[in-house]
């Protein structure tokens, strides 16, 4: 899952990132509302988390442009503290959920998660399908009830695959929300990827449908 932090503060964003990362999500940091604008307009992201006081263009007209735009990608705005105005206007801008400033990073974790979920009609943090089921929040894996030691890109492809389960995701869709920015892998190392978990989780839960992507059926 590649999430967006939008957030100028530098050692809040990289606060911010550290958590989500420690989590097992890609996460790209932009500081200003342009860059998140553009981003967001431009890449494919699971979710963003987006501070409303920001430099060349304010979060809510962000949002707001965003919504104008047909983005639905779930969002949390981060707030200050005791302004319910901010939050009010964050919400009717198209806001999924918001968290006031300062907050701790595990609160950040469990609102980013719940609306994540939302999104793709999960109720609760633990995915199951065929037999394996994922534990979003403590990231464990379980495979009829023997927990597996994935690699953080294991975890991350897998949670992808049942996140969307019964949607074929093709290769480059995987690899953008498997890999951060800075970690541009090469042509075949989705292939490489699935065939680890495929070791893992035995070879019928990964289907591939050639010339399409993969499948974890619902
Ligand atoms: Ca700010």
């Amino acid at each position: 899952m590649r999430l967006l932090v939008v957030e100028d503060e530098p050692a809040i964003a990289a606060d911010i990132a550290a958590a989500l990362e420690r989590a097992g999500y890609v996460a790209d940091v932009v500081r200003d509302g342009e860059d998140a604008w553009f981003q967001a307009e431009t890449e494919a992201y699971d979710g963003i988390v987006l501070d409303l006081g920001l430099p060349r263009l304010d979060g809510l007209t962000v949002l707001k442009r965003l919504r104008a735009a047909g983005v639905a990608v779930p969002v949390l705005i981060l707030t200050a503290r005791d302004s319910w105005s901010e939050r009010v206007a964050g919400i009717d801008a198209g806001a999924d959920d918001y968290l006031g400033k300062p907050f701790h990073s595990e609160e950040l974790l469990a609102r980013i998660g719940a609306i994540l979920r939302r999104a793709a009609g999960h109720a609760t943090p633990l995915l199951e399908a065929g037999g394996v089921s994922v534990d979003t929040r403590r990231m464990l894996v379980h495979l009829g009830g023997r927990q597996l030691a994935l690699t953080a890109l294991e975890f991350r492809a897998l949670r992808y695959l049942v996140h969307h389960k019964g949607r074929v995701i093709s290769q480059g869709e995987l690899a953008e929300h498997v890999y951060g920015q800075q970690e541009a892998p090469d042509s075949n190392a989705v292939e490489v990827l699935i065939g680890r978990l495929r070791r893992k989780l035995g070879v019928e839960l990964i289907v591939t449908r050639r010339g399409y992507g993969y499948l974890i059926d619902g």
